[in-house]
């Protein structure tokens, strides 16, 4: 298992952990089997938005006597009403939830607090200006949550939410589908689509500079729908027509700026190891810049993806790494010392560009790397 950390949780998190949602649903030693494959594989962070309370219960009994094996990210703002699952931001709804999973749990602390589903500004409103946000920083302030999360399918919001000092993790949705500039801004929506409109697409810039932002702010991004709702294993239903696999899509997830943990949905032990097993598939398993490139319904281009595949250069420059701290560097107002502190201690960068041009020649995107070297020059002087 590979560990991450951010600058606002100095934990070792694990590269790769358990979206909780379908374990609903599951009968009591089937959640176990889950949780135990998941501990032996190193998997260390479950999230668990689920106000059920079965499934709540069973997961408590599955970490009992095992607590401190598993972080938990547990949501605030979800309750169980009728039988189902209801986004509230009714204070006394959450506070009485929020009671009953530390109870359900059997455990006295939250390790994330996730302030669930603050998509439109109405939302972040809601939250935000409201007895909620007061509420999560009590419990934090009180030691119940250790720290502070917001989950969220919009980077406009996530970005004021990171800039706000208040986060220190966000979950948000990253697959290749949702980066891409023309797909659908609503989640129920990004869920169903099968066909970009354009003939080409890039990387859409307010996702790109949200990861860029939570990396240089030390807001650590937990991933969840890195398959787009499985749409991006299977051909037929992927907008892009071709089909990627769980490691790709994983590897993708992991190589955003900010990424410390990719949660997909984990539902039997099989699932778990194939999950933790994908950190350690080969680099063609991995690879999803070729089979995005090569891909029949829409050509992607025009800007950076930190996929590698321009390497080597001829002077030994890191053009991803380079890349991804200029996007860094241009999401701040101000470049962050963090960024150009690491920028500065880099063996090669922009400057020793010769501008032969042999890695565009090698860029399945058509990025135009020189131009990209010429802004890290302007970015960092
Ligand atoms: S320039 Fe092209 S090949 Fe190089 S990292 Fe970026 S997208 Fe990948
Ligand atoms: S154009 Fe610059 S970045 Fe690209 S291979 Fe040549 S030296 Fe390296």
């Amino acid at each position: 298992m590979e560990y991450r950390r951010c600058g606002r949780v100095p934990h070792d998190i694990s590269a790769v952990g358990i979206g909780g949602e379908w374990l609903s649903g599951k009968k009591r030693d089937e959640v176990k089997s889950v949780i135990d494959a998941a501990v032996s594989s190193g998997m260390n962070y479950i999230d668990i938005f689920m106000p059920d309370p079965e499934v709540r219960s069973n997961i408590g009994s599955a970490l009992s006597g095992r607590r401190e094996k598993m972080m938990i990210q547990g949501h605030l703002c979800t309750v169980f009403e009728d039988g189902q699952y209801k986004r509230t931001r009714d204070i006394e709804q959450i506070k009485s939830s929020f009671s009953d999973l530390l109870t359900r749990l059997q455990t006295d602390y939250i390790d994330v607090g996730m302030l669930h589903y603050v998509d439109t500004e109405e939302d972040y409103a809601a939250v935000f200006d409201s007895e909620i946000i007061r509420y999560a920083l009590d419990l934090k302030e009180k030691g119940v949550i250790r720290y502070l999360g917001m989950s969220s399918h919009n980077p406009v919001t996530a970005l004021r939410a990171v800039e706000s000092g208040l986060i220190d993790i966000l979950m948000f949705s990253i697959n290749p589908a949702y980066d891409m500039e023309d797909a659908e801004t609503d989640i129920y929506k990004q869920m169903e689509f099968t066909a970009f409109s354009k003939e080409t697409c890039r990387l859409d810039s307010a996702r790109r500079d949200l990861c860029a932002a939570c990396e240089a702010l030390g807001v650590g991004i937990v991933v969840m729908k890195p398959f787009a709702a499985g749409s991006l294993l299977d051909a037929a239903k992927s907008p892009f027509g071709c089909a990627l696999t769980p490691a790709a899509c994983i590897s993708y997830c992991l190589e955003r700026p900010g990424v410390i943990s990719v949660l997909p949905g984990l539902s039997t032990p099989e699932e778990v190891n194939t999950a933790a097993a994908s950190l350690s598939a080969s680099p063609d398993e991995k690879d999803y810049a070729s089979v995005l490139s090569s891909c029949t319904k829409v050509r992607i281009t025009g800007r950076c993806m930190y996929c590698g595949h321009c390497l080597p250069c001829s002077s030994h420059i890191d053009i991803p790494l380079v890349a991804k701290l200029t996007d860094m560097a241009l999401a701040a107002e101000d470049v962050p010392e963090s960024v150009r502190g690491h920028y500065g201690a880099l063996s090669a960068n922009a400057d020793d560009c010769i501008e032969c041009g042999q890695c565009e020649t090698q860029c399945p995107f058509r990025v135009s790397v020189v131009e990209m070297m010429k802004r890290a020059r302007r970015v960092f002087g």
